[in-house]
Order: C-alpha cells, then structure tokens, then sequence
C-alpha cells in the first residue's frame, strides 16, 4: 500500500489533475476494506462514486505539486490509518471548491463549499478554523461533510 501510494504521489503532474484525481479514487476502492476502517461510512461511500468531471478541481490556493511531493517522502514508513487519512484529506484538498470569501471568523482563509453525504445541504467552511455555517447561519461542525459538486455549487 505504501509503495503505490507514494509512486502516484511522485508522480502527480498539475496538468494531469483530473487523472490524478481518477487514480486516487481507483486506489481507494482497491483498498475499500482497509479504508472501511478507518474512513466514516457515508463519506467512505459517496467518495468512492466520486467522478471528476463532476467537480470544480484544484480551486484552492493549495501548492498541490508541493504537498504530493512532500506526502510522497512522509508516508514512506506510515502505517494503514495514516495512509487513509492522507488519501481522504487529499480528495478534499483537490475537490472543494473555495469560494473569494473570506473567512468571517479568522479572516485567514477563505470559505470552501462542503456538502453533506446524501448531498441534501450545503455548507460553507473554513479549513484554517474549522468554522461551518449553513444558509448564513453559524452550526457546529458536521461529523462528515465532503467536497460539493458543481451542480451544488450552481444552483
Ligand atoms: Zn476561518
């Protein structure tokens, strides 16, 4: 698991995203088992069906090339937990849309869209300090939440 994780990592190429998303999404089904583990069901779920062409990519102000390269030394001598983690926290690196609103609480970063599993709300978040807020209004932070589609990010 380490070995292949780190080979797509070395070999992620900004102007390849949508491939290196598909890849990361393939390697999470080839581990369902493993993932099962440690990832919360829905979210485990829904990211599997995950398909690019259904999600604003590579958004945020994130050095992408920078972190690949970095996870790609980190995770030599990770173990199965550590290496899911790093996979789920990747998608949502890649994935989330981030919005030109900044952050009403740490104005450090701006706001990203996050969606619920059953993709029934909409959350607005801040990944610097976790704030959520759902139609204008402040709520704690969802147990789950993942990236939004495009579709949800339009509508
Ligand atoms: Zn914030």
């Amino acid at each position: 698991m380490n070995k292949e994780i780190i080979q797509l990592y070395k070999n992620f190429d900004n102007n390849k995203l949508p491939l290196f998303f598909e890849k990361l999404i393939l390697f999470i089904n080839n581990h369902d088992k493993i993932f099962r583990k440690y990832i919360l069901e829905d979210s485990l779920n829904s990211i599997e069906q995950f398909k690019e062409s259904e999600f604003y990519l590579g958004t945020t102000d994130d050095n992408l090339e920078g972190l690949a390269l970095g996870y790609s030394e980190t995770l030599i001598g990770a173990d199965e937990k550590e290496i899911c983690g790093n996979v789920i926290h990747m998608i949502w690196d890649i994935a989330t849309f981030m919005t030109d609103e900044l952050c009403p609480s740490c104005q450090d970063a701006n706001l990203k869209i996050a969606s619920s599993t059953d993709r029934n709300n909409i959350y607005k978040t801040c990944d610097n300090c976790l704030i959520t807020m759902e139609n204008g209004q402040f709520i704690e932070r969802p147990k789950e939440m993942i990236p939004a589609t495009k579709e949800q990010i339009n509508s």
